[in-house]
């Protein structure tokens, strides 16, 4: 087998490992993975909103029920006195119950309030829970992906080992100047640095090559190094 022969077999097997990197970089469930964490970003981001949103809510219930133990407590107090027998001016009388029925028509206001806000809690708690399980949900999404995007590298990550296991061996059989240019070549020339003369065209860039052209090739000997005059590749030839 010619070195030219042996270039060949490396340039597949360089072609095989870009195609198993490639493989590699674009497994699908890394494009599955990117979603679930940009769908979980705004699912957090809502989440947040209405946490503060239920905070506000739970605040104001707290505000509301503090105002109304303080009527209450208010009212226990006239009342005490009412009930003691120190006030017996019946003006005096007569003011303090007004005061209670106004402090209980107020604290009857603040019930109302104190339901609105009961009211208001129930949904917004109601769509926390709802969101905190999406994301838990694509939480779960997103581990199984990154196991099976594990699973997927390591499969061909044992591929790729062996293809350069066996690139070693082929390019150990050709000389150091040749392989430098195909390599020089391949970075260049997106990936192939030799190709094959099949019939009257390259099969690296596929063109025709003119006659006069094949008659180089024919003239030339097994060993020596002919270029592809329009891509600049290696010709096998
Ligand atoms: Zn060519």
């Amino acid at each position: 087998m010619s070195v030219f022969e042996v270039l060949l077999e490396v340039q597949a097997s360089d072609t095989a490992a870009d195609q198993l990197r490639h493989r590699r970089a674009t497994l699908a469930e890394r494009a599955e993975l990117a979603a679930a964490g940009t769908r979980a970003v705004e699912v957090q981001a809502k989440l947040a909103e209405t946490k503060a949103q239920r905070a506000e809510v739970l605040a104001r219930q707290a505000g509301v029920d503090a105002a109304i133990g303080t009527a209450g407590e208010r009212i226990k107090e006239i009342e005490g006195r009412l009930y003691s027998g120190q006030v017996s001016a019946t003006k005096d009388i007569l003011a303090m119950t007004a005061e209670v029925e106004s402090i209980k028509s107020r604290r009857s206001g603040l019930e109302d309030d104190l339901m609105a806000t009961m009211e208001a809690e129930e949904p917004l708690a109601a769509e926390m829970a709802e969101l905190e399980g999406v994301l838990a949900g694509l939480e779960a999404d997103a581990d199984r992906l990154r196991g099976l995007i594990a699973d997927g590298e390591g499969v061909i990550d044992a591929e790729l080992a062996d293809v350069n296991c066996v690139r070693e061996e082929q390019a150990a059989r050709i000389p150091a100047d040749l392989l430098a240019t195909y390599e020089k070549l391949r970075a260049r020339l997106r990936g192939e640095g030799a190709a094959r003369v099949s019939g009257r065209s390259c099969s690296g860039c596929h063109l025709t090559l003119p006659a006069q052209e094949v008659e180089r090739i024919k003239r030339a000997g097994p060993d020596d190094l002919v270029l592809c005059d329009q891509c600049g590749r290696i010709l096998v030839h």
